[in-house]
């Protein structure tokens, strides 16, 4: 069995504002916590998904430029796929049995929601795949669809869970922390969510082959607004709304993705 966990850092436990997670705030002591306390959380969903019976593992580490963790910081069991993948989200996902959400946050502007955002808090505003307010959550969600894959398990702060809910009620979802704001948490104490973090992974593993897929009907239509006027590019194939809004259509979420990059 083949389980491929894809990480952010937004929604590991201990972290509870960006300084946690971006270098433009300046605190590289809290940035290096952040990582260990992911590779812990990385471990504990391996150790779950281990448990369970998963044979073969991918950790893709999701954040930023993807280098996150190094490779001695993850449990042996687990292959880590590290740094830039060109055209592809999730490298080597196919095949998999289940996908699980390592990490993760709430879609631009939910309220009291830990670093929320989609893809980036500095150009995108929002974005909607056929007309639904989209989220990481459901990008993930859509090109793993496309590759025959469930996402089986999402964790994070209780918005990221909440969102997790509405788009993939098979999957199991894992509270890591509660969110009061963008750039607060309420976090339990070290190791709580390590434990819970390996149980719901055995669980969620257990319960891959029932998990159903998430697909967007065909073709795509992606619509962005972005934060700023004057960012819309030229390209022929976006038709423009606004000065800050162009929809494009294509025929997968993957494509339209990489269309945008
Ligand atoms: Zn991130």
């Amino acid at each position: 069995m083949k389980i491929y966990i894809v990480t952010d850092n937004e929604g590991v436990s201990g972290v509870s504002s960006a300084s946690y997670i971006s270098p433009a705030f300046n605190r590289p002591d809290l940035i290096a916590h952040a990582n260990k306390l992911l590779a812990d959380e990385i471990n504990a969903c391996v150790e779950g998904c281990s448990r369970a019976g998963a044979t073969e593992i991918i950790v893709r580490d999701g954040h930023g430029s993807g280098q996150n963790v190094t490779r001695a910081m993850i449990d042996p069991r687990a292959d880590l796929i590290s740094g830039a993948t060109p055209g592809e989200l999730l490298a080597d996902l196919d095949g998999s049995d289940g996908l699980i959400l390592l990490g993760y946050h709430a879609k631009a502007g939910t309220p009291g929601a830990v670093c929320e955002h989609t893809m980036s808090s500095l150009t995108w505003q929002n974005l909607w795949i056929n007309g639904k307010l989209t989220g990481e959550i459901g990008i993930c969600a859509y090109i793993a669809g496309e590759h025959g894959v469930p996402v089986i398990m999402v964790s994070g702060d209780d918005k990221t869970c909440a969102e997790a809910s509405e788009w993939l009620p098979g999957a199991v979802t894992c509270q890591v922390k509660k969110g009061f704001s963008c750039n607060g948490a309420r976090i339990p104490a070290p190791g709580k969510n390590l434990e819970l973090i390996a149980a719901k992974a055995e669980e969620a593993v257990r319960k891959a082959h029932r998990c159903p897929l998430l697909k967007a009907a065909q073709p795509v239509t992606f619509r962005l607004e972005l934060v700023s006027r004057q960012q819309v590019p030229v390209n022929p194939a976006y038709r423009h709304l606004d000065a800050r809004t162009w929809e494009l259509q294509a025929e997968s979420v993957e494509k339209a993705f990489f269309f945008n990059s």
